[in-house]
């Protein structure tokens, strides 16, 4: 089965943000339960950042406000296969460019 591309994208575009607020999957999965009423689901969001099965509509866009990212910016595609258009704080990507 081919990778979907466009899961693929959410989730390594949501885990850089997560790890960039310092935020585990735990923390997430409690933030959303209490931010939408909803039960605390743990496995969701390592699903979800796996990036190799569907996810809900509703749920990808509870996670983009959660993680205060707009939903378009979870969804354009990666360029840089290195730094995935993300290089670690204050370094620059070699291959990309990319500075943070
Ligand atoms: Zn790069």
């Amino acid at each position: 089965m081919v990778e979907p591309v466009i899961e693929r994208t959410f989730a390594i575009r949501f885990r850089q943000r997560r790890e960039a607020r310092g935020w585990s999957q735990a923390i997430v999965a409690s933030k959303l339960a209490s931010m939408f009423c909803r039960p605390e689901d743990q496995a969701l969001i390592a699903r979800v950042e796996k990036g190799k099965r569907r996810i809900h509509l509703e749920d990808a866009h509870q996670l983009a406000f959660l993680i205060g990212a707009d939903i378009k910016d979870l969804l354009t595609p990666v360029e840089c296969e290195v730094c995935n258009d993300f290089p670690p704080a204050g370094y620059s990507c070699q291959t990309c460019g990319a500075k943070r």
